[in-house]
Order: C-alpha cells, then sequence, then structure tokens
C-alpha cells in the first residue's frame, strides 16, 4: 500500500495498486509549480482514493494538476482524456518500494543541474 499526503496533512492520498510510469519531470511547467523537478507514478482513477479538498488548476487544454491550497504541495497530474492520475512521489511517505525508471521533457530541463543517474532520458 503506497500513502501519502501534502505538506500541512490536509490531502491524504492511497493506492493498493502497483504504479506505472514512475519518472522524473523536468517539464517548465512541473519545474514552476514545483519548484525543481516534479517525481511521479500513476495508478488508474479508480485504484486512487483521495481525501480532503483537492484544488485543481488547468495547466492546458489537455491536463489539469491538483494541490493543496493551504500549503501548497503539488500533489497530482491528470490527462482530461485519460481515466489514471500521476501522485507526487514526493508526497509518498517511506518506504516506498519504488524504483525511479527514467527522466521526461529533459529538452525543456533546467541548466543548473546535470542527470547523471544513467537512466533513459526522454526528451518529451
Ligand atoms: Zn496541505
Amino acid at each position: 500500500m503506497i500513502k501519502g499526503h501534502c505538506l500541512c496533512g490536509n490531502i491524504h492520498f492511497e493506492t493498493g495498486a502497483e504504479p506505472r510510469g514512475i519518472s522524473m519531470c523536468h517539464c517548465g511547467q512541473c519545474r514552476r509549480q514545483s519548484g525543481g523537478v516534479w517525481s511521479s507514478a500513476y495508478v488508474a482513477d479508480s485504484d486512487l482514493t483521495i481525501t480532503g479538498e483537492v484544488t485543481w488548476y488547468a495547466s492546458s487544454a489537455a491536463a489539469k494538476r491538483g494541490f493543496c491550497a493551504k500549503c501548497g504541495s503539488f500533489l497530482f497530474w491528470k490527462a482530461l482524456d485519460e481515466d489514471t492520475t500521476s501522485f507526487a512521489l514526493g508526497a509518498v511517505s517511506n518506504p516506498t518500494g519504488l524504483k525511479l525508471a527514467k527522466h521526461i521533457f529533459v529538452a525543456d530541463k533546467g541548466d543548473y543541474y546535470d542527470i547523471a543517474d544513467g537512466l533513459p532520458q526522454h526528451a518529451q
């Protein structure tokens, strides 16, 4: 079971499903919203239980981003035409039992760090 919560504890989430797409996103939107790199994985909406009040920001016509309006934690990303939701690995309590698989949107990454863990890097 994976359990996580925002900084203030207003929002909790959990899933018993095996998360997929374990990645770090370096895109401009994730950079700005998270303050750095956003690490996430996704499960089916039906496998994700969320309690507390999530505030959703429509970051584009295709996706929305969920955060806590009290403490600012950026917790969720959701494509509007998919029945899955990505959740922030940084909000998951240890031990997560998860292992990072890839970096995405590295074409947009900040120029102030290098990625040196040897994992696959995708431009988009
Ligand atoms: Zn909060």
